[in-house]
Parts: C-alpha cells; structure tokens; sequence
C-alpha cells in the first residue's frame, strides 16, 4: 500500500471518528460538563472513537498493530458502559458485536518501538471535550520512528478565523504536504505554516490546561522573545493551528515524558506545512522509543524562528 492509499484509509476512518465524538460531545449534558463521570459521554466517546477507528483499519488495512490511549479494561469491568460504547460504534458498524468492539480495545495495547504500527489518541484534550471547547481525533501511523502519514481531527475547530464553520480535519503523507478538509463543504486546501521571521510579531499556543504544561516556563522564553499573547487551546489542535499559519509557535514545557500519541500526528502534519518539531534543545524527535517520546518539553514552529526559540529557551533555562 503507497503513502496516498494510507493516507486516504486515515482520512476515512478519522471522518467517522470525527462524526461520532462531535455527536457525543453536542449531547453532553451541563452536570457531565462539570465532572467526568464513568459513564459520561466523554468516557464513552473515547472508548467508542477508538474501537471504531481500530475495526475501520483492521478491515481497511489489516494485520497492523496499534499503539492506543484507551484499552478495554474499564468497558470489561462495566457493562452499562460497554453497552453503550457498544451502541455508539453500532451507528457506523450496524453488525459489530460486543466482544467485536471489546477485542478491537483489547489491540491497542502494543508497545510501540521499532516497526510499523499506528497511533491513536481517540479523544485528545478531554478537558476541551467537557467544556465543549477543542479536542481533537488523532491518527497517525509510525514507521521505525518515522510517522508516514496522518490525519488530525478536529471537529469543533473554526475552519477558518472565526466567525467560520466548526469542524476540520489536517492531513499529511511524508514528502507530500499537508492539507486541512473542511469537513462541512468537503473542500481540502493545502495549508502552510506562517513565514513571519521576528518572532516580537507572532504569537504562540499553549495549553488550556497548566497541569498539562508550565505556563510559566512559556512565558519566560515568550517573554525574551517579545512575542504577542498566548492562544489557549485544548489537545493538538494546536499543531493544526500552527500548520496553517495562525500561530507560529506551540510550547509544550512539561515535567512529564510527552506520550507518542499526544504528539506524533500533529507533529509531522506541521513539518509537511513547512515548520520544525523538536525538543527545547533542538533535536529531533523519534517515535521509535515506546510508548512515550522521550522528551518533557517539545515545540513546533514556523520554521523561521526556531533558532531563536531553542536560545531564548537555553537563556530562560538559566535565569
Ligand atoms: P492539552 O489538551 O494540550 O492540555 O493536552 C492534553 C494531554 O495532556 C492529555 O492527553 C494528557 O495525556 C496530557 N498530559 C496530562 N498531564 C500532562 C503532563 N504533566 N505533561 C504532559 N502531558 C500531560
Ligand atoms: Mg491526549
């Protein structure tokens, strides 16, 4: 199979994943809205977007392992939940069985490391999901270390600067560019990162959420910078936003190794865009490592200011 039959296999199954977490996300009720309980939507969109990504490759593109957020533990142990993750997959795969969806969960437990598999966070930013706000569908297939192609989800993102319709999809085969679908028209654009060269006229996205990455330590390199204020955004989205140019730089400074799927797919859809993934010092990432990336802190740019961010970072580090 080529880069353009993978990528168009991730494409599909995303789009699905897309309708069916935008469905549950609409759905939520105000009390869900304010704690995460087991059986709220967020819960079963999780479980359900992954089984159903897990059985639309298996039947697309089968025998490949997957590396995977989700396992069927919890659904194993509660069966008002696997009903209703059950019901959820049963609206795109009306013939799929219980144990179907349970053993798809059950696969996405590889290791990760040196050969060919997919990753897949199937709700990243969960905090965004709950408050209706950003998250994002990630997809993404790895080949020693290498990602190869994928396709980034993002369901509630303004296509366009806002006002603009909800819902987008970025996508990426290596060598070939990234494109953002636009998932109410069909319409798919190549897009490009910004070309802005003085880092004092861009600005940068961080996370929503400072448990998920030190606010403080982006502001101190921002700050040396004199960068414009940060974008808040949940989950990848914010590799989306970098890729077509709205903003130039993501920061993700965390005391935490960063989790393949937390990274990999927006990652490689911002360097087809034309800009630069590495850790704070510079290097490039690999995905070959496990499950996580070996790195606490990584940041995406434009490209054209990336030198600038890796000494304001090492000047930060020491003040
Ligand atoms: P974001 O929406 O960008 O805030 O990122 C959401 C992701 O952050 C979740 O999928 C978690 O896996 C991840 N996460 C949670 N805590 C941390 C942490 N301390 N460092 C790095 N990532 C984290
Ligand atoms: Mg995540």
């Amino acid at each position: 199979m080529d880069l353009l039959e993978l990528r168009a296999i991730a494409r599909e199954v995303v789009v699905q994943a897309c309708e069916l977490t935008a469905d549950l996300q609409k759905r939520l009720l105000s009390a869900e809205i304010r704690a995460k309980s087991d059986l709220s939507p967020v819960t079963v969109a999780d479980f359900a977007s992954q089984a159903l990504i897990t059985l639309l490759l298996a039947a697309r593109c089968p025998g490949l392992p997957l590396v995977g957020e989700e396992d069927a533990r919890a659904p194993r142990e509660d069966a008002a939940l696997a009903a209703k993750v059950h019901e959820s997959v049963q609206k795109f795969i009306p013939e799929v069985t219980l144990e179907q969806v349970l053993e798809a969960l059950d696969k996405g437990s590889h290791p990760g490391g040196e050969g060919r598999f997919w990753v897949l966070d199937p709700i990243d930013g969960t905090k965004g999901f709950l408050r209706k706000d950003q998250f994002a569908v990630c997809l993404c297939m790895i080949d020693n270390g290498k990602v190869l192609v994928a396709a980034l989800g993002c369901p509630s993102l303004p296509v366009d600067p806002p006002p603009a319709e909800l819902g987008c999809v970025f996508l990426a085969a290596r060598g070939q560019g990234a494109t953002q679908l636009d998932l109410a028209s069909g319409r798919e654009r190549a897009i490009h990162v910004s070309e802005a060269v003085d880092p004092s006229s861009c600005s940068y996205v961080e996370s929503m959420e400072s448990g998920h990455s030190s606010h403080g330590a982006h502001a101190r390199i921002a700050g040396r910078l004199h960068m414009l204020p940060p974008i808040r955004m949940d989950s990848q989205c914010k590799f989306g936003v970098v890729a077509r140019g709205q903003a130039s730089l993501y920061l993700r400074c965390s005391d935490r190794d960063q989790q393949i799927w937390d990274i990999a797919a927006g990652a490689m859809i911002v360097e087809e865009a034309g800009g630069k993934v590495t850790d704070l010092q510079g290097r490039p990432l690999c995905f070959s490592r496990g499950r996580t990336v070996g790195s606490a802190a990584v940041f995406a740019s434009n490209g054209r200011i990336h030198q600038a961010v890796v000494e304001a970072a090492t000047e930060a580090a020491t003040e």
